[in-house]
């Protein structure tokens, strides 16, 4: 029988603030997990610490709520010792690109094949406001006591310079095309950043929904609202590596950087990097274990029936000895 959209809710109390962009991110991966069909069972979404660190206790599927900034090497290893899991990390901008930032690249460098869901708002939200490595250099939200003194992450050039794979942008209260975001993140083979641009209307009075809308922002003849945001795809952009021609990434990067570098009247959001031709975690691992899919560590047996360990470490150590 198909799965509903309802099956991949939980009736746990939602303590968001009405109009919190959260709300359009979870509504857009339940969309995605049910359109995907994706069994519940084989689901596992893990997050951080802060308001989006919630997520997992709205998802009907196998969930963690981890440390600050503990979301990736967490959400390695469930992918690591069962890769047939379908692993989905979401987090915070302070999570993720502040304490979490270590292991940001960390896990970049490794292409492990799962995604990563940044709910990008510019604020620590669940500390009362201050500002997050995402907030840009002098702006001042009405949290704050006086303006940012520090210049911010470019989440999409630090994710490149990392070594992640696929690297997207989307809108929270675009439902529809971060729903699509979200699949193509999930399909693709290897480490996957989608950051999304999600206004706190609590904290954050600068990069509003009506700031994001341009209704401060008005087209001079018909005095209309210019949405600051745009997709890449309606202008022809393609973010796909399609062979290991130098001349080829370099002409992808380039284009990256300079749409990823766009800010304030436009706003792009879309794929901007797509590379399926760098090996995945699991491809290297396979080079040197060849039945690590086969038999991978959550189906080996770790004790015996007194439930004393089966791992012999007295034997490794001998083994690894450097005489
Ligand atoms: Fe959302 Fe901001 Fe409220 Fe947190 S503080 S739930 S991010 S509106
Ligand atoms: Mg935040």
């Amino acid at each position: 029988m198909a799965l509903k959209i309802t099956d991949y809710r939980t009736d746990v109390h939602n303590d968001w603030c009405p109009g919190c962009g959260d709300f359009g991110i979870l509504s857009a991966l339940q969309m995605t997990l049910t359109e995907m069909q994706a069994s519940p069972s084989q689901t596992a979404v893990i997050s951080g610490i802060g308001c989006s660190g919630k997520t997992p206790h709205f998802i009907n599927a196998y969930g963690v709520h981890t440390l600050h900034g503990r979301v990736l090497p967490f959400a390695q290893g469930v992918k690591l010792a069962n890769p047939n899991l379908n692993v989905i990390a979401v987090g915070g901008d302070g999570d993720g690109l502040g304490i979490g930032a270590g292991h940001f690249v960390g896990a970049g460098r490794r292409n492990i094949d799962f995604p990563y869901i940044i709910f990008d708002n510019g604020v620590y939200g669940l500390t009362k406001g201050q500002a997050s490595p995402t907030l840009h250099l002098n702006e001042q939200t009405k949290s704050l006591p006086q303006p940012n003194i520090n210049e911010a992450i470019n989440p999409l050039l630090l994710a490149y310079a990392a070594g992640f794979t696929f690297i997207a942008r989307g809108y929270a209260y675009d439902l529809k095309h971060l729903k699509d975001l979200m699949k193509r993140a999930i399909l693709h083979n290897g480490f996957a950043l989608l950051d999304v641009l999600q206004p706190c209307p609590t904290y954050n009075d600068i990069n509003t929904k009506e700031w994001y809308s341009g209704e401060d922002h008005l087209d001079q003849a018909s005095q209309k609202p210019m949405p600051r945001v745009y997709k890449l795809e309606e202008t022809g952009y393609d973010p796909v590596v399609h062979t290991d021609d130098p001349a080829e990434h370099e002409k992808k990067v380039n284009q990256l950087t300079l749409r990823a570098l766009e800010w304030g009247d436009k706003i792009p959001i879309g794929i901007f990097y797509q590379n399926e031709r760098t090996p995945t975690y699991t491809e290297r691992i396979l080079h040197r274990i060849p039945d690590y899919l086969k038999v991978p560590p959550c189906h080996q047996p770790i004790m015996n029936g007194e439930g004393a360990p089966l791992a012999n470490v007295s034997k490794l150590i001998e083994d690894m000895q450097v005489t």
